[in-house]
């Protein structure tokens, strides 16, 4: 009852938030249980490693908070963890992670350390399906906390999973790519998953047309 009322609440969170509100520091007390996610990344680690708000909670190993500088200009967001990332803890580090990684250390020139990444679910959904939309409603306000602390200038959304869920627009990634999207306190980026250039790579040269804007944006903004 208690999980349920919690994953009310995020979810109701994630809504205001949606609709424009911010969050403002309160504390909501039922039956003791603070609500009000922190504003420190560690701390909200330390909610996500215990968190069983939705049914992926059950199947996971172990979940995938994020990781990088937590003052970077610049985040990745991607859809959800797959099989290597459920087993490390660590977001994009199989196949996709490796191809994510020269874009940013190849395309954009910096290393990976230096940009944030993250998910719309911190774990992984099974058989890497795509999130349902209470799966990802009810994980997003740890990410809305997560953009909130870290502060980028740019968020790259990976793949149409990521981009309507930061977004709320159901477009299709190929018609949305490559958009500079301003919303507010930053401009979002779409462009195709690597997952995705895996299987068509002859679409990279279209994300290296993103990388370089992108490029661009940090500079305007740095
Ligand atoms: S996916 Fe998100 S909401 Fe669901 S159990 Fe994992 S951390 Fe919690």
């Amino acid at each position: 009852m208690n999980r349920l009322y919690n994953a009310l609440q995020l979810k109701r969170l994630y809504q205001l938030k949606h609709l424009g509100f911010r969050y403002v520091p309160m504390i909501q007390k039922r039956t003791g249980a603070s609500t009000v996610l922190p504003d420190d990344l560690q701390s909200l680690r330390n909610m996500v490693s215990d968190c069983m708000l939705c049914g992926l909670g059950k199947s996971r190993t172990k979940p995938v908070f994020g990781e990088g500088d937590p003052h970077a200009s610049l985040m990745f967001v991607g859809e959800g963890p797959g099989a290597q990332e459920d087993t490390t803890g660590r977001p994009f580090v199989g196949r996709a992670g490796e191809l994510l990684t020269k874009m940013i250390e190849n395309g954009l020139e910096i290393p990976r350390s230096s940009v944030y990444i993250a998910n719309i679910v911190k774990c992984r959904p099974p058989n890497n399906r795509v999130p349902t939309p209470e799966e990802a409603y009810t994980c997003l306000p740890y990410l809305m906390k997560q953009i909130e602390i870290v502060a980028p200038k740019v968020i790259v959304a990976l793949g149409a999973t990521a981009y309507h869920y930061l977004t709320g627009d159901k477009s299709g990634i190929s018609k949305v790519r490559g958009e500079v999207i301003d919303r507010g306190s930053y401009v979002l980026v779409p462009t195709y998953h690597p997952s995705y250039l895996l299987r068509n790579p002859s679409a990279k040269k279209e994300v290296y047309q993103d990388l370089l804007k992108i490029k661009r944006l940090l500079c305007e903004n740095c």
